[in-house]
């Protein structure tokens, strides 16, 4: 790459740190006076310079909807959309599958959906909108919890 060219490109690329990345073809750099407001990381996608911990737990949730037999959000084809309007239709019937652990009871719905109620009565329909650090809080408060989301087919998350 000639030295002109790379000078062009480097004021196009306003980051040093993304530079040298993008110049060595990494999925990230490091950008650490700009963390993540979600998720504290320091690592940002080369590409488009989003967080990059927050676009490795999208794969993560995608992955998770692949077990459930769902379609990742992106490459839902047209069968896949069918497919989750049935589910959503076998949902809207109120089938599901329910398991109690201890003193929680789980429910697993066909669109994937786990709902989870707590001792104290509390009801979290969808474990999945909790944010990582209130599971991972939840799950300190009652270790069953690791067993609910195993038997619904989550990979356990851990403190990263
Ligand atoms: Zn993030």
């Amino acid at each position: 790459m000639d030295d002109g060219f790379k000078e062009a490109l480097k004021r196009r690329v306003a980051s040093e740190e993304r530079f040298s990345a993008f110049i060595d073809g990494a999925a990230f750099y490091i950008a650490l006076e700009r963390p993540c407001a979600r998720c504290g990381d320091f690592r940002k996608r080369t590409r488009d310079r989003s967080c990059y911990r927050c676009h490795l737990n999208r794969g993560g949730e995608n992955f998770e909807r692949m077990k459930a037999g769902i379609a990742p959000v992106a490459k839902r084809s047209k069968e896949g959309h069918l497919d989750l309007l049935e589910r959503k239709r076998r949902e809207r019937e109120g089938e599901h599958l329910e398991r109690s652990f201890g003193n929680l009871v789980a429910k697993r719905w066909p669109t994937g959906r786990l709902e989870v109620t707590f001792p104290d009565g509390y009801n979290q329909a969808d474990m999945a909108q909790l944010q990582q650090w209130e599971l991972l809080n939840a799950m300190e408060e009652f270790p069953l919890l690791a067993d609910v989301l195993t038997w619904a087919g989550w990979t356990l998350p851990y403190r990263g």
